[in-house]
């Protein structure tokens, strides 16, 4: 830490927030993120109850030269919520939600998580199109675009956005919707956190639940080449009410897992339909018929509960490597791939998840923003993921070959919010044809790259900071 700053966190700090050092109390706790795999040691985190304690944060860490990295909900796997010897602006204690049922807007505080938002507002049957698991953060994900559930139906999560406040590299506060900033609001639609710190976001709320009708239906892993092939072919004509995602991997032992099952290899297809649950029992009958598969959960069920669904599969803690493609309508190649390499993790943990896109997503304006990969029919996430926590792992290769395996068969995009610690030519894919607005807007918010522990764009104009 420099003399400066010392000198400046003994005098009095004007914010309401707290600031936590390395010889303080909570700090081991405080640096902790949710990827067990991330060893950082920030000199400060400055722990905000309101926007200002942000301003504070950025202008102390910039007049002292020490990086920045912005926390939301902790949850990106490559741990760029916390940086090593620099300040962390940390909304952990930030995570108010307000609803107007009247309006369907809600206003979400930078720390919120998804659990957060749904509890406020399912009581009115709506919600965000967010993500699918309920410790993830609002802010990271929504800025990365956004894949979920209701996706098909609504949108990307940052679809749904209709303003973000932001205290930007200079200090300056702005909001940025489509009328004013209108730029700086196409590029934070999925160009993530490169261009300031987020204090608040305003979303339109869509109807959803409270009941919906979803749940694993479960086929042994010798039958997956079959079992994908039909599910390939039954969503090529799905509703947008409906998407079936499918989790490769060792069936975990929980609950709802029949006892016989647990541990053995499986294919997971798991449908949501959020429309009339009526409808959606008559949609899902070829699916849940096929096979017959070794087991079906699929049932009526809240909104929230199945949200929380995937919460168990991945806590806090464990070691997380991931790697990940936009792919095109599964072929027989792709499909053989998956079933050949899915299965061959050494941890139980482990898993392969394909989400499905399409419907909403595909059919807004790629112009509209930032986000990269409209097109792509799934997004697939290779997950290495290991109980002990620590950075290494076997299973770090398996993610590595799996995914080489499956460049022939992707698109060349991937999402942004699903890379890891990359190298910058991924980075780039990433962001795709958007990649030179988003420097020039970079360039312009942000010229120093004073953000820039995220996935992040080079100002225009600028080689490399
Ligand atoms: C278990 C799990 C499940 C997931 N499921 C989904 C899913 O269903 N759909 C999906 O789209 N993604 C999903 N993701 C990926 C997720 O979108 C990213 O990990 C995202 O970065 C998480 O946001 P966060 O706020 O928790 O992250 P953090 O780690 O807190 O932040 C990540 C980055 O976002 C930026 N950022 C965060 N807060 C702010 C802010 N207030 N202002 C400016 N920049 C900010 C910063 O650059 C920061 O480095 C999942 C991740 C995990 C770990």
């Amino acid at each position: 830490m420099t003399e400066r700053m010392t000198e400046l966190l003994e005098t009095k700090t004007p914010i309401r927030g707290r600031l936590i050092r390395p010889t303080d109390a909570g700090y081991e706790d405080a640096r902790q993120v949710w990827n067990g795999a991330i060893d950082r040691r920030p000199v400060l985190i400055v722990r905000c109850r309101e926007g200002a304690d942000a301003e504070w944060a950025l202008r102390h860490a910039r007049q002292n030269g020490l990086p920045v990295a912005i926390r939301g909900g902790g949850h990106n796997v490559a741990g760029s919520a916390v940086c090593d010897g620099g300040v962390v602006i940390d909304f952990t204690e930030m995570r108010g939600v307000e609803v107007d049922p009247s309006r369907q807007v809600a206003r979400v505080q930078p720390g919120a998580l998804w659990g957060d938002c749904d509890q406020a507002t399912q009581p009115h049957g709506l919600t965000i199109p967010g993500g699918i698991v309920t410790h993830t953060g609002v802010a990271g994900l929504t800025l990365g675009g956004g894949i979920g559930w209701a996706m098909r139906k609504h949108g990307l999560t940052s679809d749904s956005l209709l303003s973000v406040d932001m205290v930007l590299a200079d200090g300056s506060r702005v909001r940025a919707s489509h009328d004013s900033e209108s730029d700086l609001f196409w590029a934070v639609q999925g160009g993530g956190g490169n261009f300031g710190v987020a204090t608040g976001f305003e979303f339109r709320l869509r109807p959803v639940g409270p009941e919906i009708l979803a749940g694993p239906i479960l086929h042994r892993a010798d039958r997956a080449a079959e079992v994908l092939r039909f599910y390939r072919d039954f969503i090529a004509g799905a509703p947008d009410e409906l998407a079936v995602f499918v989790n490769l991997r060792l069936a975990p032992a929980f609950d709802w897992v029949p006892a016989e099952l647990r541990g053995a290899p499986v294919v997971m297809l798991i449908p949501c339909y959020v429309g009339h649950v009526e409808t959606g029992e008559r949609v899902l009958r070829p699916l849940r018929r096929f096979g017959p598969p070794a087991a079906d959960v699929v049932k009526r069920k809240l909104w929230t509960a199945h949200q929380g669904m995937f919460d168990a599969s991945v806590p806090h803690g464990w070691g997380y490597y991931w790697k990940s493609h936009f792919l095109p309508p599964l072929t027989d190649a792709c499909i053989d791939v998956l079933a050949e390499w899915a299965f061959q993790p050494a941890s139980p943990a482990s898993y392969t998840l394909l989400f499905h896109m399409g419907g909403e997503v595909e059919r807004q304006h790629d112009a509209l923003s930032a986000f990269s990969g409209r097109g792509a029919a799934h997004a697939i996430n290779i997950n290495g993921a290991w109980t002990a926590g620590g950075p290494s792992h076997p299973d770090i290769e398996w993610v590595r070959a799996q995914w080489e395996a499956l460049v022939p068969h992707s698109t060349g995009g991937l999402y942004v919010n699903f890379l890891g610690n990359e190298d910058e030519a991924l980075v780039r894919a990433a962001y795709g044809s958007k990649y030179s607005r988003l420097a020039e807007i970079k360039a312009r918010y942000d010229p120093q790259n004073v953000f820039r522990a995220n996935q992040n764009i080079a100002p225009a104009g600028l080689a490399s900071l």
